[in-house]
């Protein structure tokens, strides 16, 4: 048979690189990722074979070995689940497809030392690579369950790995870690001692639902020993709470999320009666990387009495929860159940009902009563969390009451809507918010200023999804949600005491010059008014209470819908100095072509004030120019 060498991807040769001058303390873990991956395996091989049952593959005796050879200083891990052929070998073992890896691999050049790169590794699941932790030299011999032919791949974890075709392959798949030399400063991390593989399958890997078996070494005079069973193979979340440990959820939770990192929280559910299920549910700690892209794959483990039918069952819970992991083990589904009939099946609606009770309630306990964990969840995932603001009716007062903001408010955090109702002024009736793109750019924009002056906290929105929640919430406790720079504001009777009366005098007084206004700006903006919100700025521009604000028209826009360009309202501060003198020379003058570009560069200062940009760049940079050229 030929031997053909091929080249490792780059990325997996970074990968590979950083196992094996090993910059991860603990090496143990590279045997729970083997055994993850075969307890994977004899997954697949059971549903395929439930699926197609003339698949030609035994599935009578499933299960993991453990095999030591002390003399040869190699430790084998053997299933005889699904396999893989020999193209795919190639492909799922030479390159990464994993995103979050590639991610984590841009992070690690990023880290700059040595203790910066050893936290960051500590927090992904590098799978198969990790044998070259312990291992100088890796073997693996697969043969695809209904295949005749097998493969050896072979590598020394450098810049090649081999493929050779094999015929006496044995149905599924096994790895050979050629080990390392032995530390003698280090017996515990000798894996050619039986006792330290029992120590480390009992501590990450007992809950695999696989036998995990070792023949145990011979003793003298007597026969060849029987293997045993090292782990007890116990479903985790068909124990009682009392018998399971933390250290052992957390393990669980490493095997299905690929997530080196202790989960925020566990979650345990059992349901009793006509539809019978256990789930058990884990929050992390860290939001993934690719968590607001389209492919990230959402969604819970789903088990039919202990058998494992798929990963990533997205009907089980909403997508605004889908950093959630876990397990759902479910007595009287189909083992043949599809991913079809599930999303429209009466029972998972119901279960999904539950499930998402369960994690809002979760999180409002964060909030009563561990404050540190409330603002972790939120930080992670309250972005996440707010979609449900807009798509899930239902629960919306659920997630309202968890969620919090960024406020004007000087404390230590983001504020509750209770929190803001409670400290209120007196007079006040709505609650303010101001949307854009960034804390500082909004908190420093003109519409804040009457608000600040007057002591009025304002919620600091920063995320896109802040646009639609507040439109589509509408208000909170018959407080109605409003934004700072949408329609007239009055705050007068907000603490405030600045008379009407005044107010329209000065009205009548501007009504030639906003009425010039306007007309000189129709392209862009529908009506110029005297401003009460601005107090330090000259201008400012709003929108009409119901109008699409100019971040809502750029996102749908974004998203290739049409929407007709929102004409705005210019406001002015009577009080500042520049609206003085415009309205001075527009008595006084009749040639009004300063005139004209004066408010033409006012409206574009307003723009500029709330993060936008001027429509004509050159031409405003021109006027502003020839200004500052006539000052010199
Ligand atoms: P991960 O398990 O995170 O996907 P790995 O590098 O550990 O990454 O494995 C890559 C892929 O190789 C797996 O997704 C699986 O398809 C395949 N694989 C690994 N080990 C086995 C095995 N023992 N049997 C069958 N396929 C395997």
């Amino acid at each position: 048979m030929t031997t053909e060498t091929f080249e490792f991807q780059v990325e997996a040769r970074q990968l590979l690189q950083l196992m094996i001058h090993s910059v991860y303390s603990n090496k143990d873990v590279f045997l729970r990722e083997l055994v993850s991956n075969a307890s994977d395996a004899l997954d697949k091989l059971r549903l395929e074979k439930l699926r197609d049952d003339s698949l030609d593959a035994d599935v009578s005796d499933l299960h993991i070995e453990l095999d030591i050879d002390k003399e040869a200083r190699t430790l084998t891990v053997r299933d005889n689940g699904i396999g893989m052929s020999y193209d795919e070998v190639g492909q799922l073992i030479g390159t990464i497809a994993n995103s979050g890896t590639a991610a984590f691999l841009e992070e690690l050049r990023e880290a700059k030392d040595a203790a910066g790169a050893e936290g960051l590794i500590g927090q992904f699941g590098v799978g198969f690579y990790s044998g070259f932790m312990a291992a100088d030299e890796v073997t693996l011999v697969t043969r695809r369950a209904g295949e005749g032919q097998g493969t050896r791949w072979t590598s020394r974890g450098e810049a090649t790995y081999t493929l050779e075709r094999v015929d006496d392959a044995p149905q599924g798949t096994s790895v050979t870690l050629h080990l390392k030399p032995a530390d003698p400063e280090n017996q515990l991390h000798d894996y050619t001692s039986e006792w330290t593989i029992r120590e480390i399958v009992k501590r990450y890997s007992d809950f695999i639902t696989w036998p995990i078996r070792m023949v145990p070494e011979a003793k003298d005079g007597e026969g060849a020993p029987e293997p045993e069973t090292l782990n007890s193979m116990k479903a985790l979340w068909a124990r009682s709470r009392d018998e399971v440990s933390d250290d052992e959820y957390h393990e669980l939770y490493k095997h299905i999320s690929h997530d080196w990192r202790e989960p925020l929280e566990t979650i345990r559910l059992q349901a009793e009666g006509t539809f019978e299920y256990q789930a058990l549910l884990f929050i992390p700690s860290h939001a993934p990387h690719d968590l607001f892209t389209r492919d990230f794959k959402r969604g819970v483990q789903l088990y039919v009495k202990r058998v494992f039918i798929m990963d990533d069952c997205e009907a089980l819970l909403p997508p605004y929860l889908r950093f959630v992991k876990g397990v759902v083990d479910a007595q009287d589904l189909s083992l043949n159940v599809s991913r079809e009939i599930l999303q429209q099946d009466r029972h998972i609606r119901m279960m999904q009902r539950r499930l998402t009770k369960k994690v809002l309630s979760t999180v409002k306990e964060f909030l009563a009563k561990d404050m540190d964990r409330y603002r972790t969840f939120w930080r992670e995932f309250g972005t996440a969390l707010k979609e449900g603001l807009v798509t899930d009716s239902e629960n919306r007062d659920a997630i309202l009451a968890v969620s919090s903001f960024a406020t004007t408010h000087s404390d230590d955090g983001p504020t509750t809507l209770a929190q803001y109702v409670e400290r209120m002024k007196d007079g006040q009736d709505d609650i303010w918010y101001i949307t854009g793109e960034s804390r500082q750019s909004i908190e420093n924009s003109p519409h804040m200023e009457a608000f600040r002056d007057k002591g009025i906290e304002v919620l600091l929105l920063t995320d896109a999804v802040d646009e639609v929640w507040v439109d589509a919430v509408g208000a909170y406790e018959g407080k109605t949600l409003r934004s700072v720079t949408k329609g007239e504001i009055d705050l007068d009777g907000e603490g405030g005491e600045k008379a009407g009366e005044e107010r329209e005098k000065q009205a009548e007084e501007y009504a030639g010059l906003l009425g010039w206004m306007r007309e000189q700006l129709d392209e862009d903006i529908k009506e110029v008014r005297l401003s009460t919100r601005l107090t330090v700025s000259p201008a400012c521009v709003v929108s009409d209470a119901h109008d699409l604000t100019p971040a809502l028209e750029n996102m749908y826009r974004a998203m290739g819908q049409e929407v007709p360009r929102t004409k705005r309202i210019l406001e002015l501060n009577p009080g500042h100095p520049l609206v003085k003198g415009l309205h001075e020379a527009y008595g006084a003058s009749e040639d009004r072509t300063e005139l004209a570009e004066s408010a033409e560069l006012l409206h574009t200062l307003a723009v500029l004030a709330e993060g936008g940009q001027p429509k004509d760049p050159a031409r405003f940079v021109r006027l502003v120019a020839d200004r500052l050229e006539r000052t010199l």
